[in-house]
């Protein structure tokens, strides 16, 4: 009922129907991540061109349902050029706000003080899916395709950095 509501659906449509950063990327250097959901037939494959620290390019090709579909294309957009820090903080960012706000569904007032971050950007849109604990999974499936996909890009040089 709410504006909020229409627009976060909105920009849900959005990214569903004009999904960004579609295709693939030749590997190497790219690398790919594939990710499941069974619960809901979600499938993502996830191309990432890394080049030091920083996320040059990315792409993603597969089929779900419009949350996984539409997570998936903000994802892309929100890292695409950004550090490789920025998204794996994101990935915590985004997975902090998919249980943050389950403990308070109780409290509409609440939501609204939770502490948003301006990282997220549109991805903040997504937040009325943990009303629908069933498609947390759905939401958070690109999510975990990156953190697989940065952790196999990035194995090396996490090592080097956590003895540093
Ligand atoms: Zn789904």
């Amino acid at each position: 009922m709410s504006s909020l509501e229409d627009l976060y659906r909105e920009v849900i449509l959005d990214h569903y129907r004009s999904p960004r950063n579609r295709g693939e990327l030749p590997i190497p250097p790219a690398i790919k991540s594939e990710g499941k959901n069974p619960v809901c037939g979600d499938e993502l494959t996830l191309y990432l061109e890394i080049d030091g620290d920083t996320v040059n390019d990315v792409k993603i090709t597969g089929s779900g349902c419009s949350i996984s579909m539409a997570s998936a294309s903000m994802m892309t957009a929100a890292i695409k050029g950004k550090s490789v820090d920025f998204a794996r903080d994101l990935i915590v960012e985004f997975k902090d706000l998919m249980t943050a706000h389950e403990s308070h569904l109780e409290s509409e007032e609440e939501n609204h003080e939770h502490p948003r971050s301006e990282n997220l950007g549109e991805l903040d849109s997504l937040t009325g899916v943990v009303k629908f604990p069933v498609r947390i999974k759905c939401a958070t499936l690109a999510f975990n395709t990156l953190a697989s996909g940065l952790d196999s890009a990035g194995g090396q040089a996490a090592e080097t950095a956590t003895t540093e």
